[in-house]
């Protein structure tokens, strides 16, 4: 697992270099699409060198394109962050899961009332859990259960797995269980590299799992993965719980320090 943490960890620089680059290419594309159109209506149907104006615009749509699907994959997107309650959001979430994910996948949340807040992009977390129950319903391709749990956690440094950024401290627990095939040592091995996938084409890209590492470290957490072959798998999503500031004193002021010495 320590591998495979590290090597996430320099294909997420290598992605936020793409994306930096890709903003910037998107400026540039700007201007040569906006000129290019300019062009084009200013110029008469039949000028000579209109199919050239219109080869351009074309070539400078189809990059246009292709930087923002990069940019997706590096999420340089806008971040909106927030402080909210996640058991608000996975109520909703388990609900449109359960339609989404058929007829023959059950999906249960235990939400601990007391898991606590945490300060993140709402729609980001909803993707992380969405990429997690739709692997869970992956590998259960005769149904099964699937469960959506939170919880508070205290964290040691002993319990944090190596290679992770994140620090001992309070957490709240999102953690997405499936009863499918598990995954053998080969398949753990690889797991949140992008584009590995074990799925026939069409069927996965392989960035699922990249995706979510990439999020959760930008969160400031981590994640651990339980798995067992013919038993089922669990990834916990791991984020720093927000503690509210602590309430201004209304009666008793605080003592002032006193001078010493
Ligand atoms: P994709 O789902 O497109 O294949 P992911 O990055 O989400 O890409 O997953 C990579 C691979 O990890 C999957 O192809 C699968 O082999 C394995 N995997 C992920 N989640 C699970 C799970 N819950 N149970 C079994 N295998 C899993």
């Amino acid at each position: 697992l320590e591998d495979q943490v590290r090597q996430a960890q320099k294909l997420e620089a290598v992605g936020q270099l793409a994306g930096g680059v890709a903003h910037d290419f998107n400026n540039l594309l700007t201007v040569v699409n906006g000129c290019g159109e300019l062009l084009l209506t200013d110029m008469a149907a039949d000028a000579a060198p209109r199919p050239l104006v219109e080869d351009i615009v074309r070539a400078g749509q189809r990059g246009a394109a292709l930087t923002r699907q990069l940019l997706a994959f590096s999420r340089q997107q806008m971040l909106r962050v927030e402080v909210f309650d996640p058991n608000r959001v996975l109520e909703e979430t388990a609900k449109l899961l359960a339609r989404l994910l058929g007829e023959d996948v059950t999906v249960r949340t235990v939400l601990d009332p007391a898991a606590g807040f945490v300060r993140a992009d709402v729609g980001q977390v909803e993707q992380v859990v969405i990429n997690l129950a739709v692997n869970g319903r992956d590998a259960m391709p005769r149904g099964g259960a699937l469960v959506i749990e939170t919880a508070p956690v205290d964290v040691a440094a002993a319990d944090l797995p190596a290679s992770t950024d994140a620090r001992p401290g309070r957490y709240v627990r999102l953690a997405v269980a499936d009863t499918g095939t598990g995954m053998p040592p080969e398949v753990q091995a690889h797991l949140f590299e992008p584009f590995f996938t074990t799925k026939p084409p069409g069927k996965g890209t392989g960035l699922g799992l990249a995706t979510v590492y990439g999020i959760v470290r930008q969160s400031g957490g981590f994640l651990t993965v339980r798995t067992e072959v013919g038993r089922g798998t669990t990834v916990a999503v791991h984020l720093p719980r927000h503690e509210p500031e602590p309430a201004a004193p209304k009666s008793a002021p605080r003592p002032k320090p006193r001078a010493t010495g």
